[in-house]
C-alpha cells in the first residue's frame, strides 16, 4: 500500500487500555496506518509520549491549561501537532475530515457525543465505548444508517459474534441467515467463587484485579459486578438487531471462547483466542483483511480444559437488571447506565460497598420509571436526572 493510501486513524481515549493496545497494533503497520488525532482526559504525560511517537495532527486534553502546557512542550520538541481542549474539541476532531477511522475508546457517557459526531461524519467507527450504544442505541443505529457510517465492534464478545456471522448478515433481518441465538461469554470476574457473605467487604483493588483481562478501572468493576455483561447484552441487541431473549450469557472462566453464534441447523460457531484486545482491534482495523496483531495463536494441547457455567444472578444481580432495563425500553437503559457510573465511581472512592452497587441501580430504576426518548436532548437530560438521583442515594448511604 502506498504511503498516501494509509488509513488515517483517530483514537478517542488514546491513553486508556484500549487506546494503548490500538497504538500497539498500529505501530506494527506503519505502511497501513497513520494517526490523525489522539485524545485523553487528564494523562498529559502519556499523551505527550504518544504524540512524540505517532505525530498526530491534533491532540486533545480535557483541561485548557494542561492543553496549553502540552502545546508548549510539543513545540519545544519540534512537533507540529495542534493541541486542543475540552468536549467541543473532542467532537470536532471526531468529525474532522482528516481521518477515515475513529476508534471510540473513551470510557462512559462522556464518549457519546464525540462517537455520535464521528457517526454523523460517516466515518468507519471501531466501537469500544459500549456505554454510547446502551444510552442511545436507537438514535445511534439510525445515525449509522442515515450517514453511511461503518460500525465495527471492538468489544471482544461482539467482535467474536461479528466474526461468526455470515457476511450477508443484516441487523434489519437478523433471522434471514438462519441465526437462532447468540451466546455471550463472561469470565465471571474476580469474585466468581466468592461467597455471597464476603462480597460486601471486597475492596476496589480486589475488584480491579481481573483474572484474565487487563482493563481500565470502570470496566474492571463492571466485570466484577457482571454489569459489564449486562451492558454488553444491550450493546449486542443494538449491533445485531436481536431481541434480548435471543442473547444468552454463559460464564466461561478461561476467557478463551470469546462468544458464539448458534444457527437453526444446530451448528454453533465460536471465535477463540488469547484474552488480548489486540486481536479484535487488529481484526476491526484491517477488516475485511487480516493483519498481525502481536498475539500468538492458542496452544490447544497444553491450554487445559474449558468450562462453562450459568451466571449467578443472586450474587450478581446487575445482569438481571440490564435484561429488565432493556426489556422496559424508553429511557430505562439511560438510567441503568448513569446509576451504574455513579455507583462504580462511589465504590472506587470508598463511599459505597460493592454489594450496594446493584441496590442503588435498582432503586434509581424504580424511582424514575420509564418514559420514551425522542432525541439526543432527551438522552442528555435523562442521563443528568438519573445521575442526580443516584448521587442522592450515595449521599444517604
Ligand atoms: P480506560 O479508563 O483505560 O481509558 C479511558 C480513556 O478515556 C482514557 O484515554 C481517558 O483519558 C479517556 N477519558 C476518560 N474520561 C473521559 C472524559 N470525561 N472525557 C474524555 N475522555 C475521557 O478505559 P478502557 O478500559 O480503555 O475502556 C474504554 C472503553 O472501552 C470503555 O467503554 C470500556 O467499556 C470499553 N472496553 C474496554 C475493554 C478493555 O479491555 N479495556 C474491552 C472492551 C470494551
Ligand atoms: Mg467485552
Amino acid at each position: 500500500m502506498a504511503a498516501n493510501d494509509r488509513q488515517r486513524v483517530t483514537i478517542l481515549g488514546a491513553t486508556g487500555s484500549i487506546g494503548v493496545s490500538t497504538l500497539d497494533v498500529i505501530a506494527r503497520h506503519p505502511d497501513r496506518y497513520r494517526v490523525a488525532a489522539l485524545t485523553a482526559h487528564r494523562n498529559s504525560d502519556r499523551l505527550e509520549q504518544q504524540c512524540l511517537a505517532f505525530h498526530p495532527e491534533y491532540a486533545v486534553l480535557g483541561d485548557a491549561q494542561a492543553a496549553a502546557e502540552l502545546q508548549q512542550r510539543l513545540r519545544d520538541e519540534g512537533l507540529k501537532t495542534e493541541v486542543l481542549a475540552g468536549p467541543t474539541a473532542l467532537v470536532s476532531v471526531a468529525a474532522d475530515a482528516g481521518s477515515d477511522t475513529v476508534v471510540a475508546a473513551i470510557v462512559g457517557a462522556a464518549g457519546l457525543a464525540p462517537t455520535l459526531a464521528a457517526v454523523k461524519a460517516g466515518k468507519r467507527i471501531l466501537l469500544a465505548n459500549k456505554e454510547s450504544l446502551v444510552m442511545a442505541g436507537s438514535l445511534f443505529m439510525h445515525a449509522v444508517q442515515r450517514h453511511g457510517a461503518t460500525l465495527l465492534p471492538l468489544d471482544s464478545e461482539h467482535n467474536a459474534v461479528f466474526q461468526c456471522l455470515p457476511p450477508q448478515y443484516s441487523a434489519e433481518r437478523p433471522f434471514a441467515t438462519g441465526v437462532r441465538r447468540v451466546v455471550l461469554t463472561a469470565s465471571g470476574g474476580p469474585f466468581r467463587e466468592t461467597p455471597a457473605d464476603d462480597l460486601a467487604a471486597v475492596t476496589p483493588a480486589q475488584a480491579c484485579a481481573h483474572p484474565n483481562w487487563s482493563m481500565g478501572r470502570k470496566i474492571s468493576v463492571d466485570s466484577a459486578t457482571l454489569m459489564n455483561k449486562g451492558l454488553e447484552l444491550i450493546e449486542a441487541c443494538w449491533l445485531f438487531g436481536l431481541p434480548g431473549d435471543r442473547i444468552d450469557v454463559v460464564v466461561h472462566p478461561q476467557s478463551i471462547v470469546h462468544s458464539l453464534v448458534e444457527y437453526v441447523d444446530g451448528s454453533m460457531l465460536a471465535q477463540l483466542g488469547h484474552p488480548d484486545m489486540r486481536t479484535p482491534i487488529a481484526h476491526a482495523l484491517a477488516y475485511p483483511e487480516r493483519i498481525d496483531s502481536g498475539v500468538a495463536g492458542l496452544d490447544l494441547v497444553t491450554g487445559g480444559a474449558l468450562q462453562f457455567e450459568q451466571p449467578d444472578t443472586l450474587r450478581f444481580p446487575c445482569l438481571a437488571l440490564a435484561y429488565q432495563a432493556h426489556a422496559a425500553g424508553g429511557d430505562a437503559c439511560i438510567s441503568l447506565n448513569a446509576a451504574n457510573e455513579v455507583a462504580v465511581e462511589a465504590f472506587l472512592a470508598g463511599r459505597l460497598r460493592f454489594t450496594d452497587i446493584p441496590h442503588l441501580i435498582s432503586d434509581v430504576l424504580e424511582r424514575l420509571g420509564v418514559s420514551p426518548v425522542v432525541d439526543l436532548d432527551d438522552v442528555v437530560s435523562r442521563d443528568r436526572r438519573a445521575r442526580r438521583a443516584a448521587q442522592d442515594r450515595v449521599a444517604v448511604r
